[in-house]
This record gives C-alpha cells, structure tokens and sequence, in this order.
C-alpha cells in the first residue's frame, strides 16, 4: 500500500509518498510560493534522483495537481500512475477537542477542520485547502486526518484548564491544546520500545520529550498518554522558540496595549515573530548562528543560549514532578537531534532526577543507528535518548492503519 502524506501551508505543499509495507519514503517534494508569483516545485527519490521547475500554482489545487504529477512523469517519478496511490493522509494542526484520534475524512470532519480555524488562523485554513484539492484530484481513495493536537487529548482537566472565568473555557473553547503531538508521539513510541527492552514496563514510563525546532516544546508522557504539553491555547505558550517568547506574565500584553501604545496586530507580531531567540540576541533565529555568536564573546547570544537551556530544564522538573518521577528524556527536532551543546545545558544540574550526559557519546553529529542515540551515562538511572522525530511516517502509518481497521 503507498500512502501519499500532505503537508499544506499557507504558501507551501509539502509531500512524501510512502510504502507502507516496507515503511519507505519513496519521494519527497515542496511546493513553494503558492498563489504568488515565481512558484517553484522541487522532488527528491529516495534513490537520489531530483526534479526541480519553476512552474505557475496560483492555488493548492494546481500545486497537488503539480505534485502528483511529478510522482508519476518524469526524471523523478517514482510510481506508474495515479492509482498506485492508495490513500492520502493529511497533517492538520487543530482538531480542538472533537478529535482524540486520526480520522477518515469526510464533510462533517472537513466542517469541523474549518471550525477549528477560528483557534488556528494561520494553520487550519491551508491545511484544509490541502485536504479539498487532493480530495478533488483523488476522489475515489481515502483522506485521513492526522492531527497535532490530538495525542494531548488524554490531558487532565487540571493541566488543560487556564485560571480564568470557567465560561471562558465553556463558552469560548479557551484552554490548553497542546501541538507537535504527532512529533511527540512518534518519539514517544520510540521511547517507550527503549525501556521496554530495558525492563521498563509501560505502565510504569514516565517519558519527557523535548522537541526542540523552530518551534518547540516538552509533553509529559504517562505510560504512553500525554498528561501535559508546554503549548497551550496556541502554540506560543512554554519553552523560549526561535521567534516566539513563550511564557510570559500577560500583564505585559496590557501593559504593551495600554501604555506603550502597542496596537494589538503589533503585539501578535512581537510575540510570535519578533520575540525568542531572535529578539533576545538581535542576531537570528537560527540556533547555528548563535551558538558561533557566543563562542565569539557576544553577550546577548550567550543569554539567548542560557535562556532557552533554563527553561527546558525547568519543565523536566516540573514534568517529575507532574508524573511522580521520570525515567526517560528524550530530544528531538533540529536542536534536540544536532545541538550537542544545548543538550547538554539543557539537562546540567539535574543529577538529582537521575540524569547525566556522557560526554563521550553526545557527540555531533551523531551516529542515529536506527534513528536513536542513547547519550546518557551507563550508571545514570534515568534514560537519556535523542531521537529523530518522523512526522511524515506517522501520518502515513495512521493513514494505513485506519484503513486496514
Ligand atoms: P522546524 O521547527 O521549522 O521544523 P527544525 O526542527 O528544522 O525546525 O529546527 C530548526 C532549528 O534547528 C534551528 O534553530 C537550527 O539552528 C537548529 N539546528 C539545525 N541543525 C543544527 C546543528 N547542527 N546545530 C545546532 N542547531 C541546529
């Protein structure tokens, strides 16, 4: 069975093709600049072979058009016709509380996705547009939807309900979502295979993982469940990103409003945009460029570094503390799968929960046999793993795997 998976963005398509029988990515593609000017499309076979043409998409449509013939024709095609594609499962960032669960896609569930776009602007709007043009392009094989926010539905109420008016969270849906679950699930699987084989049963793993990208953030796994996220009403709450703040005291946002004079478009774009690790160093965003900053003696560079190692180690306190206890940390994303350094100052000082790195094997870039690198020490009783997180592959086995139910 060869499973398409979409990633729709709001000027972008994203697109690997797998078979799921081996669980082998066949070909990946983007396409860029949707609905502008100068869009591109790029693929890349899993043997190596590439294709890359600047060709006009002046909407999603044309763009999944584009991509499914690109897999098909050509130097990079990689399947004989459209019918070797068998089902088509989408990543879709909000499923609010209706979904726990991926699903088959249909009129209500595309209802709901676009319900959801009042709580995610940015994000449910493309992704259903991905869903309608593949669906008007492959009308005859299964959708399925793969939600971010789904494998943090099994959070307790006190972990997910804000302290504001109880109206606010009935009446207007304002609570802790939570995102990356599907990131964080998939390393969490990874995880909990680890300690199985190393005589942890499931029921008694207390996992934290840490994806750390562009975006980031830390979920408390509990024998397998999510009990708690660092994101929350939207993904801008927790950890210190590579343009958002992360937590902060909301009295600033008045204070910014009523003071300063901040118009509220100007403070959404100070908070997501201008904010983390690119506000604080005034250098970039890119955790590359500040490392090299810092290793040359650049003050705000070395506070950015600080701040972001702090807050992690923070939240794998709070997270023991939240699951009795921890037996494993595990690091994925650009940082957490690269950054040796930051790794290694993100667990610093926390000895006492049964955590140490070894240096010898927290290594860059590292080995990834398998796509996981145990890097603790042989005597520290917690687990200490780094993991290459696969997003595309998740999506693609719950596609499979709700069709085969
Ligand atoms: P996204 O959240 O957009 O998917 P990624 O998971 O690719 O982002 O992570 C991007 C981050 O990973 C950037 O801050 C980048 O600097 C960092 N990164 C990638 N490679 C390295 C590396 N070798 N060393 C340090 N940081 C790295």
């Amino acid at each position: 069975m060869n499973v398409l998976v979409v990633n729709a963005g709001s000027s972008s398509l994203k697109y690997e093709l797998y078979d799921m029988q081996t669980e082998q990515s066949l070909a990946k593609g983007l396409c860029e600049r949707v609905g502008s000017a100068g869009s591109s499309i790029e693929q890349e076979t899993h043997d190596g072979r590439e294709f890359e043409a600047d060709v006009e998409m002046p909407d999603h449509t044309i763009a999944f058009e584009r991509a499914v013939h690109a897999l098909v024709n050509g130097d990079a095609g990689v399947i004989d016709s459209l019918d070797a594609i068998n089902a088509v499962g989408h990543r879709v960032v909000h499923g609010g509380e209706d979904f726990a669960s991926s699903v088959v896609i249909n009129a209500e569930v595309e209802s709901a996705i676009d319900r959801f776009g009042a709580l995610a602007p940015l994000h449910n709007p493309p992704n259903l547009m991905g869903i309608k043009a593949a669906r008007k392009a492959l009308p005859d094989v299964p959708h399925v939807a793969v939600f971010d926010t789904a494998f943090h539905q099994t959070m307790p109420r006190h972990a997910f309900i804000y302290g504001l008016p109880w109206e606010m969270y009935e009446e207007h849906s304002i609570r802790r979502y939570g995102f990356h679950g599907t990131s964080h699930r998939y390393v969490a699987l990874r995880a909990a295979e680890y300690l199985r084989e190393h005589g942890i049963a499931d029921e008694d793993q207390k996992v934290v993982t840490c994806h750390l990208g562009n975006g980031c953030s830390m979920t408390a796994v509990k024998a397998g469940r999510s009990i708690d996220n660092t994101l929350g009403f939207t993904p801008l709450e927790g950890l210190l990103m590579g343009t958002r703040s992360g937590d902060l005291d909301p009295a600033i946002v008045i204070y910014l409003a009523q003071t300063l004079g901040y118009a509220i478009d100007e403070i959404d774009t100070l908070l997501n945009k201008q904010s983390g690790l690119l506000g604080l160093s005034g250098i970039s965003n890119d955790m590359r460029d500040l490392q090299k900053a810092a290793s040359e003696g650049n003050e705000r560079a070395r506070l950015a570094l600080d701040l972001f190692a702090y807050r992690v180690r923070k939240y794998i306190g709070a997270y023991a503390a939240a699951m009795g206890g921890v037996n494993c940390v595990v690091f994925t994303g650009g940082i957490g799968e690269n950054d040796h350094l930051q790794r290694e100052w993100c667990v610093q000082g926390l000895e006492f929960l049964g955590i140490e790195v070894d240096p010898a094997k927290n290594t860059y870039p590292l080995p990834f046999e398998n796509g996981s690198t145990a890097i603790g020490t042989d005597s520290a009783p917690t687990h200490l793993l780094a993991i290459r997180t696969n997003e595309e592959l998740m999506i693609a086995r719950d596609t499979a795997q709700l069709l085969m139910n």
